[in-house]
């Protein structure tokens, strides 16, 4: 059975806590849990299995990226259960250890935000509200990549097109203003714009409405009563909570504030620190990035043009700028993989995350690495993480990423140190956090149902594979 509802803090509480309490063919224990958020939320434990060797699934990572969780939960019902694809689960032959959520604190922020508008309401309201949420951010998508396509023509590059977007942030853009910007940095005559705006832009329906270009962020339109005053006090890491996200959205950048709909956004923890991009060399690209262009760096439309690189929605790197800090949520993570490894119990870890139907796997390209004992220990990574990637592409259909250029996300840095590990991006439809609700049969069931063959699969032929090929590396060294 897959479970269709709006699925927020409260309710990933309640399904753990009727796993533990409930009798199960396949046990489910909780243990002591990986770390404590900032404001002291736990990142919880589960196990199921008693075999020496251990298999980690983790969902969570980023806040509004709610099917995460959700999927990671029901997996777990599924497995316990020992029905359907797990009906031959062996619990003594493997360990599965489950961090459903790695980063409560944001999980808390986006979701609380939208209790009022579906906080016990109906299946229909649920996909109905996220169909047009889903809409709404399919738009705005169209209208980011129809502008860009169009000032690409022209022959704009990179910088221009951010001078574009950082003149026009949460703007209506009309005829005139288009062609003003056109003819400063192109020198394009009325006519040429003329032809151009009825051959590229006109054609794009419901683009223009009033002459003017709708840009100003088409989905924070369906929420439009967003607050942070919607975080209810629960008790004191609440209360914790709900200061530092008032303090990030309170916080003036020189005429900058964060949007009150940004919350629905929020990948970050509380302190605003991006639990993806809480690596050293993440850091290290970004001071790189800041120094170099030297002024406020924003997103693009689809994050709502959102300041990054500050503690905020879209979360910077490290809480300390000079000095990189692991956030308490990957170092708990960080801590026990390198434990599971040097006790050899370690054979692989799937990383869920929100939309696109996506396989990252791949390390660096070992044929890029001068080292060649490091080009040796990534070669074998890569041929470990493409066996299970196929395995995994098989029953999805997901795309496989291509070799990263380089690391960003803490995701790729442990590929880089471990072999079987893999990030999965688990819906379709795009739009976190609503949109993969948006269909609950087309898309919605599907990506919980494959996923769960997909998963059931893996664990089945990865553990010999994994088991024999495992290596480790000196993980240590990064957390120091
Ligand atoms: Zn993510």
């Amino acid at each position: 059975m897959i479970k269709y509802e709006f699925f927020d803090y409260d309710k990933m509480n309640e399904r753990l806590n009727n796993l533990i309490k409930t009798k199960h063919k396949n046990e489910v224990r909780k243990l002591k849990p990986i770390a404590y958020s900032p404001c002291g939320f736990e990142v919880e434990h589960y196990v199921i299995g008693k075999g020496d060797k251990h298999f980690i699934v983790m969902g969570g990572t980023h806040g509004n990226e709610i099917i995460g969780p959700d999927f990671v939960t029901q997996l777990m019902e599924n497995i316990a259960s020992g029905e359907g694809y797990f009906k031959d689960f062996d619990e003594n032959s493997i360990t599965i250890d489950f961090i459903p959520c790695q980063n409560p604190e944001g999980f808390i922020i986006s979701t609380e935000i939208l209790k009022k508008y579906l906080e016990g309401k109906s299946e229909d309201v649920l996909q109905t509200l996220s169909r047009s949420y889903w809409q709404a951010y399919r738009e705005d998508d169209r209208r980011e990549l129809l502008l860009n396509k169009f000032l690409t023509d022209l022959g704009a590059e990179n910088n221009i097109k951010e001078n574009f977007w950082d003149k026009f942030r949460f703007k209506e853009i009309s005829k005139k203003e288009l062609f003003e910007f056109c003819q400063e940095n192109f020198n394009i005559n009325k006519e040429t714009f003329e032809k151009l705006w009825k051959e590229k832009i006109i054609p794009s329906s419901g683009i223009i409405k009033n002459g003017k270009i709708i840009n100003n962020g088409n989905r924070y339109e369906v929420f439009p009563d967003i607050s942070y005053e919607d975080i209810e006090e629960k008790d004191e890491r609440y209360i914790k909570l709900k200061e530092k996200v008032k303090n990030i959205m309170q916080k003036d950048y020189t005429g900058y504030t964060f949007p009150k709909e940004s919350l629905i956004d929020w990948r970050s923890n509380a302190r605003g620190i991006d639990l993806n991009k809480n690596n050293p060399i993440n850091l290290n690209l970004k001071l790189e990035e800041r120094n170099l262009k030297n002024k406020k760096l924003f997103g693009s439309l689809r994050f709502s043009n959102l300041l990054r690189e500050v503690p905020g929605p879209q979360g910077s790197p490290s809480i300390n700028m000079d000095v990189f800090e692991f956030e308490p949520e990957n170092y708990g993570l960080l801590k026990y993989l390198i434990n599971q490894i040097e006790n050899g119990e370690y054979i692989g870890m799937i990383s869920y995350h929100g939309t696109g139907g996506l396989i990252y796997y791949h390390p660096i390209k070992p044929q890029t690495i001068r080292h060649e004992m490091d080009k040796e220990i990534v070669s074998q990574i890569d041929e470990i993480n493409t066996f299970i990637a196929d395995i995994y592409e098989k029953e999805t259909g997901y795309i496989k990423q291509d070799y990263p250029k380089k690391i960003t996300g803490t995701g790729d840095m442990l590929r880089n140190l471990i072999p079987g590990f893999l990030l999965i991006e688990l819906s379709k439809m795009g739009g976190n956090p609503l949109g993969p609700y948006g269909d609950k049969d087309g898309n919605y069931t599907q990506t919980i149902s494959t996923n769960f063959k997909a998963f059931s699969e893996t664990i089945k032929y990865a553990k010999e594979v994994l088991e024999k090929e495992n290596k480790k590396k000196e993980l240590k060294k990064v957390i120091k």
